[in-house]
């Protein structure tokens, strides 16, 4: 039942069954996109090796109380290791975790040097490795050279260029890809039948798994944040770009007035301008590339402190020139 939750991602699930029959101790790297599904594999292989009744030594069952505790974020031998458990352990809004910081991998290294407390095996999920510090890194290189008995270690991030390489060479590397569109639409029909799914159905559906370009986390994502609107006046504001003279996008970059908009707001419209842009490149057009590059750039200005409105109205400036001379 369980790892088979995994869908879209058939080398990572077989890598992983492979694996379950030796269970040597042995560092995992899972890396590539946001949302689909390294976080969700790590965890059921946590449950694989904490279950209580499996039906076969490679499979979870799912619903006794070890499974159902680890679904849950409730298990104490599996931790994920990330920006909220850190926010929590020092009393620091979530907001301002930037870094995962050494005292965060210090305090998960003295629990891995502990049996375990009613599990089989300790698993830690370190999320977003890329944003360790150098000397946080270094506690955690420590860990892996020497991992203790039964532990299993699983490093995640989007990013694996950009993890430090001492850290790569400890571990197996596990790619994960973007998900076709039915892969997408498997995922997302288990949480269509839920109560409160945050899903449509028919043509909103189909407009999210568009979007969410092969990440069912982000489709998710969008639905519930409420984030599918931000979305859909991008991508209108996107298609009217094109041709426009400077005084009328100016005019779009004021978007639904009323208020100055703050630079969260501004953020989050530039950033659901990414979507577009981001299938357009996918679409082969050749001025996409750049108008990503724009686009990013324009939310690094913003992180300096430089004026939101401004920023976002060169930023429109330069998307419609770019796109007059597609046309
Ligand atoms: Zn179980």
């Amino acid at each position: 039942v369980s790892l088979k939750a995994v869908i879209g991602q058939p080398l990572a699930v077989e890598l992983a069954e492979r694996w379950l029959v030796r269970r040597t101790v042995h560092p995992f790297l899972f890396y590539g996109p946001d949302g689909v599904g390294k976080k969700t594999l790590a965890l059921e292989l946590a449950k694989t090796l904490n279950c209580l009744s499996p039906a076969k030594p490679e499979d979870a069952c799912d619903a006794c109380a070890a499974c159902r505790k680890i679904k849950g974020g409730l298990h104490p031998d599996v931790r994920v290791v990330d920006f909220a458990l850190q926010a929590a352990e020092r009393e620091e809004a979530l907001e301002k975790q930037q870094t995962l910081r050494i005292e965060t991998v210090l305090n998960e290294r003295r629990r891995l040097l502990q049996s375990p407390l009613e599990g089989r095996w300790k698993v830690s999920v370190i999320d977003e490795a890329h944003r360790l510090t150098p000397d946080a890194a270094n506690v955690l290189l420590k860990i892996l050279e020497e991992p203790p008995e039964r532990t299993a270690i699983f490093l995640l991030t989007p990013f694996r260029d950009r993890l430090f390489a001492t850290l790569v060479s400890r571990c197996q590397p596990v790619r994960f890809r973007r998900l076709s569109d039915e892969e997408m639409r498997q995922v997302l029909r288990r949480f269509e039948h839920q109560e409160d799914s945050p899903l449509g159905s028919g043509p909103s559906l189909m407009r999210v798994i568009e979007l969410a370009l092969g990440s069912p986390g982000r489709a998710l994502h969008m639905s519930r944040e409420d984030q599918l609107q931000g979305v859909l006046e991008a991508e209108a504001l996107w298609q009217s770009l094109a041709g426009q003279p400077p005084s009328q996008v100016l005019g779009k970059a004021d978007g639904r007035g009323k208020t100055r908009p703050t630079r969260a707001d501004v953020e989050a419209r530039i950033r659901c301008l990414l979507l577009p842009a981001a299938r357009a490149l996918r679409a082969g057009e050749l001025e996409a590339s750049r108008s990503v590059q724009w686009i990013e750039d324009a939310l690094l200005k913003l992180r300096h402190n430089v004026q939101p409105g401004l920023v976002f109205e060169q930023l429109l400036l330069k998307l419609a020139a770019s796109q007059k001379v597609v046309q």
